[in-house]
């Protein structure tokens, strides 16, 4: 994915360390490809090499400004929910029902 196309993307899937390792990419990817979505990256997410910096949304990556966000395993730090404040709806998956995505989430 090109930073650009994160830039101007309508729909952004955000990765977090939650997917649990580099090797569950592939069925994000798949549903990104199903969703018409670019995918996005914690910083994490890119400290650890799973995906490339220019994916990476945030304080010291990019900002968007989709009318569709879900992060997928994002925690919802400060650092990277400063980049996705513009979002029209963030939607949120975290087995951690007290993660901080979730008091950026837009509620149903
Ligand atoms: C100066 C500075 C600048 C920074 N800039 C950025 C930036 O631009 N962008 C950025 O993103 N970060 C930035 N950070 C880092 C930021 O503070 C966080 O450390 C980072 O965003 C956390 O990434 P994460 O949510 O992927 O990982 P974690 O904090 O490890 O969170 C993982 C989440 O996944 C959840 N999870 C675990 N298992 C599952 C599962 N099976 N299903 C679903 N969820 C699950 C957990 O409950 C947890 O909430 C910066 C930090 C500093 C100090």
């Amino acid at each position: 994915m090109r930073s650009a196309e994160l830039d101007e993307a309508e729909r952004i899937i955000c990765v977090g360390t939650g997917i649990g390792g580099p090797e569950n990419l592939a069925a994000i990817e798949a549903l990104a490809k199903a969703m018409r979505t670019q995918i996005g990256a914690t910083r994490r997410v890119v400290d650890q090499g799973w995906l490339p910096r220019h994916q990476q949304i945030g304080l010291t990556g990019k900002v968007v400004s989709p009318l569709l966000y879900i992060g997928v395993g994002v925690r919802g730090a400060l650092n990277h929910t400063i980049g996705i404040q513009q979002a029209d709806t963030i939607a949120a998956i975290n087995i951690d029902p007290n993660a901080e995505i979730f008091h950026t989430a837009t509620s149903a």
